[in-house]
């Protein structure tokens, strides 16, 4: 609008100012040349105006956007250090419960305290989860390399969830020969593998998961492989990003952050994952980690 005004105005003047000349052809021409400037000169003002107006809104809506993103950061990162510390102390009750005389508890309480123990971890694995999150985008995350067998960690890794694999029906079957040492993260390495056969079981119809530890090229393999309910091709490359899923329905709920988590633990030791898959035929993730070892011992 005030563009709009100003040519308008800068229009007239220059009209005013031709229109003294006592030159009558020089008036007729300012006449003329005001006629034509104002009507174009405004479309122009207008059209700038209407674009001008566009990016504002734009920017608006990216600064909204972005403060949303923020707070939704800063949300996770609150709850998840709220949850961390009643749910320490749950798992600990849980563990001496466990522990407790064995000649008071009866089978059945024995089995309310496994299914204790079992939720308890599972809501301890979300909350780490969340945690992860955070540090994550916080740019907090912070490598502790050590020398080890990665199929140890593989193996310890997978243990954890034979729970809930028996649980879903699922058998969990590992080949991971001993000796395949580099220097990773280990607690990295395991989260890794978790959050693939916790997916894994979740979308794997309750058929065999398989997992295995390769070797080669100065890499190390790792693929967890399942015979579920697979990802559509178009989805493949999103499904890494954060809070990124494929609704498949209530028996599905999510996060959407596992893979993402996997994606930055990977690429934090120089590693990276892909997925292959087609839809109702199972999916195979494959974790590629360079095999550093200060000791050259790579074969
Ligand atoms: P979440 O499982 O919480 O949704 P993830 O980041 O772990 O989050 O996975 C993102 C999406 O990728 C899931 O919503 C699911 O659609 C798909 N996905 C991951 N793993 C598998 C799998 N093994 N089989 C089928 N789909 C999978």
């Amino acid at each position: 609008m005030p563009g709009i005004v100003a040519t308008g105005v800068s229009g007239i003047c220059g009209y005013a100012f031709l229109a003294t000349s006592a030159d009558a052809q020089r008036v007729a021409g300012a006449l003329l040349g005001t006629a034509l400037f104002l009507p174009v000169a405004c479309l122009i003002a207008g059209i700038g105006a209407v674009v001008r107006a566009g990016f504002t809104e734009r920017e608006r809506a990216a600064r909204e956007l972005a403060s949303a993103l923020h707070l939704r950061d800063q949300f996770i990162a609150t709850a998840s250090h709220e949850l961390r510390t009643p749910l320490t102390s749950l798992s600990l009750t849980v563990q001496q419960m466990k522990r407790g005389p064995r000649v008071e508890h009866t089978s059945s309480a024995e089995r309310r305290i496994q299914a204790l123990q079992r939720q308890t971890e599972r809501l301890a694995r979300l909350v780490n989860g969340l945690l992860d999150v955070s540090t994550i985008v916080e740019g907090r995350l912070r490598l502790h390399v050590e020398r080890f067998d990665l199929s140890e960690a593989v193996r310890t890794a997978a243990e954890a969830y034979e729970e809930d694999s028996a649980h879903a029906g699922n058998t969990l079957v590992v080949d991971a020969p001993p000796g395949i040492v580099g220097e990773w993260d280990r607690l990295r390495v395991e989260q890794i593998v978790g959050n693939l056969i916790s997916n894994a079981v979740k979308y794997g119809r309750g058929r065999p998961i398989h997992v295995s530890v390769r070797a080669g090229n100065g890499n190390a393999l790792i693929v967890v492989k399942d015979e579920g309910i697979g990802i559509p091709r178009q989805d493949q490359d999103r499904i890494f990003q954060r809070f990124e899923r494929v609704e498949r329905g209530p028996g599905y709920s999510g996060f959407g952050l596992g893979l993402w988590i996997v994606r930055e633990f990977a690429a934090a030791m120089d590693g990276t994952v892909r997925v292959e898959s087609e839809a109702e035929h199972g999916a195979a993730f494959t974790v590629v980690l360079p095999r550093r070892d200060s000791t050259g011992q790579v074969d």
